[in-house]
């Protein structure tokens, strides 16, 4: 960035009057990135060297699986006003995360795809806007769509505030058509295109800036860290009191501790386009970085008040499902990859903790295990996903949902669980869904399609997405957000098919598999590497079934060379990490490395097993 560019920007910061704080919150696809990145271009606040990005330029795992896990910010600059638009994870599972950054904004900009409507992701972001008390502002977007239905889509919007329990205010929300990709914003679906300004109109005049509170020493709440190779740990935050400046001697205030220093505020810098520029001091509202302070953490208040005061606690939801991690000790392990030990396994978690803030750690009898506690399923397999990209290996127990007691009962966490399915499928998903102890909240058809909303309990959920698959031949979309925790009534669900347990090691042969696959469905495919103990299919009946996959055809004096090739395999079922996991049986563990997982049994010598007294009964194939 040249120096000219960011003395501009500096002297053009100190113009500014007026801020808005705005969270985005969109369905992953309804146009987000396009419609940001066109308002970046519109005002020119981005640095010429920068021009060719795309804004909120995700990492490899957020586009993979089409959520944002880490919020990030990007300010606009239009004609003397500042907005700040905050990014929102898409998914519950982040919900740490979201109520974090939902504490930076004034109001919520929600996003709807014009032809698609409201999605039930983002309904879990939104009824957190909700509670804050968040005005929203709605863009429907994509009205360049032939076929879109945007007068619909907008009462859908008013359904979903009134089911979310919306402020009776929220409920007259002003709303805006647009089509990022195409430059248009409209006041009406069919009134005339008046362009981008509009956009920016729309947000100055719906949305109040923030209090500028003058009267009282300054304070900054710390919602994110980030480190930066020049500049140390730095902390994230919004000024909520008074005035900040560089070289303020601050008391930093740990949440939910006594703990207090003080320190120096060396840097102070706030964000112009998708850069961080530095400032002398910052007024009430606005969004700033902060350098110089040490073990920068979430939750912490930096504050001129003395005596120090801290402000509100930043709200975290509890974690719901825990997982052990062990140390890999698989036949395998240490050849794949480059982190083995219990020790690097350690400090990888406790570095994860710093700014992955719903995430517990707690250690247990043995040093090569960590109990490791999450918001959800996809909270800790992107935890593990992360691991096992930088080069980890690890072993991973079954999920466990985590119980809570209250008032002498045991209650367990309930997932709200929406299906959109084919219709002559729908008697089918109810009828499995009630028999886990779901119960039916709503019930819609559109077209040949079948909207359902069911609370279930996490317990019968875990495992439950494959079974739907294979019931519904893969016509079925699913999602679940947490809900609450509730009474439990019923007992966990637990997996009715035994694993088919590889007895040998070496590599799979097609004639082997071949005649295994009508024993149940095979994950594994000619010339995987297994060990005996390892899983390479699911036994289409209940208990284990000890089988033999690396006998080649040598072993047949009939059949001519080439008949492996020959043998005629079903497609194996190729499980994603959280289908594995999903899988797991008690006696089970995922092994992580940078190359595969696999799934096998704890104990893998057969006979072992069968003296514990756990489950299958080895059977010779
Ligand atoms: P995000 O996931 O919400 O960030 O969505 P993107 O901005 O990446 O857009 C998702 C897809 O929708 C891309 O293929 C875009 O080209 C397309 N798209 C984005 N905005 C519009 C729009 O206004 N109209 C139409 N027809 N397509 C759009």
């Amino acid at each position: 960035m040249g120096t000219s560019f960011t003395q501009s920007i500096r002297e053009r910061i100190v113009s500014i009057q007026s801020i808005r704080n705005l969270a985005i919150v969109a369905h992953v696809d309804h146009g987000k990135t396009t419609l940001v990145d066109r308002l970046l271009h519109h005002c020119n606040t981005i640095s010429p060297d920068r021009l060719s990005e795309r804004f909120m330029d995700s990492g490899d795992l957020e586009r993979e699986r089409g959520i944002t896990i880490t919020s990030k910010h990007v300010s606009l600059d239009y004609q003397g006003n500042k907005v700040n638009l905050i990014d929102t994870p898409g998914h519950a599972d982040f919900g740490g995360e979201v109520e974090r950054v939902l504490c930076l904004a004034d109001g919520v900009l929600l996003l709807v795809d014009a032809s698609e409507g409201p999605m039930p992701q983002t309904r879990f972001v939104l009824k957190k806007a909700m509670d804050q008390k968040l005005k929203p502002l709605v863009v429907i977007n994509k009205i360049d769509r032939p076929y879109h239905r945007a007068l619909e889509v907008q009462s859908e919007i008013l359904d979903l505030f009134i089911d979310l329990d919306a402020p009776e205010s929220f409920l007259d929300f002003p709303i805006i058509y647009a089509s990022g990709r195409d430059g248009i914003v409209q006041r009406e679906p069919d009134s005339e295109n008046e362009g981008m300004d509009l956009l920016f109109e729309f947000i100055l005049k719906n949305l109040d800036p923030p209090e500028l509170i003058f009267d009282r020493p300054g304070a900054i709440r710390i919602t994110a860290t980030e480190v930066d190779g020049f500049m140390g740990r730095i902390g994230i935050g919004r000024v909520h009191l008074g005035k900040v400046s560089k070289g303020d001697k601050v008391w930093v205030l740990d949440q939910g501790s006594s703990e207090r220093t003080q320190q120096v505020i060396k840097g102070l810098f706030c964000y112009q386009g998708l850069d961080r520029v530095p400032i002398e001091s910052a007024p009430s509202g606005e969004l700033v970085a902060v350098t110089g302070i040490a073990h920068v953490q979430i939750g912490q208040t930096l504050t001129l008040c003395d005596p120090p005061k801290c402000l509100d606690p930043v709200p975290i939801d509890e974690p719901t499902l825990s997982m052990d991690f062990l140390v890999n000790d698989s036949p395998f392990a240490g050849q794949e990859g480059t982190y083995v030990t219990s020790s690097k396994l350690g400090e990888r978690l406790q570095k994860e903790l710093e700014g992955n803030v719903s995430l517990r750690i707690e250690s247990t009898a043995s040093p090569d295990r960590f109990s490791v506690a999450g918001r959800g399923l996809l909270h800790l397999s992107i935890l593990i996903e992360k691991m096992r990209r930088e080069g980890y290996e690890l072993g991973v127990s079954r999920p466990k949902v985590l119980i809570k007691i209250i008032d002498g009962r045991e209650h367990e966490p309930f997932l709200h669980t929406f299906v959109e399915v084919n219709d002559e499928y729908s008697s089918k998903v109810i009828d499995t869904l009630l028999q886990v102890g779901g119960q039916l909240r709503g019930m819609n058809t559109r077209n040949t399609s079948c909207f359902l909303e069911f609370s279930c309990p996490a317990r019968s959920m875990i495992g439950m997405r494959s079974k739907l698959l294979t019931l519904c031949r893969g016509e079925i979309t699913l999602s679940t957000l947490f809900e609450d925790y509730f009474e439990t009534k019923t007992n966990p669900r637990v997996r009715e098919n035994g694993a088919l347990v590889s007895m040998l090691a070496g590599s799979c042969a097609a004639y082997s598999l071949d005649s295994i696959q009508n024993r149940g469905i095979l994950f594994a495919v000619p010339g995987d590497s297994v060990y005996e103990g390892m899983v390479i299919g699911e036994n289409s009946r209940s208990g284990d079934l000890a089988v033999n996959p690396v006998k080649g055809k040598k072993h047949s004096n009939v059949r001519a060379a080439g008949t492996d090739k020959n043998a005629q395999l079903a497609p194996p079922r190729i499980l994603s990490m959280e289908d594995a996991l999903e899988f797991l049986a008690e006696d089970e563990i995922l092994e992580v490395t940078p190359k595969a997982f696999r799934i096998r049994k704890t104990i893998l010598n057969a006979e072992e097993r069968k003296k514990r007294g756990k489950t299958g009964r080895p059977e010779k194939l």
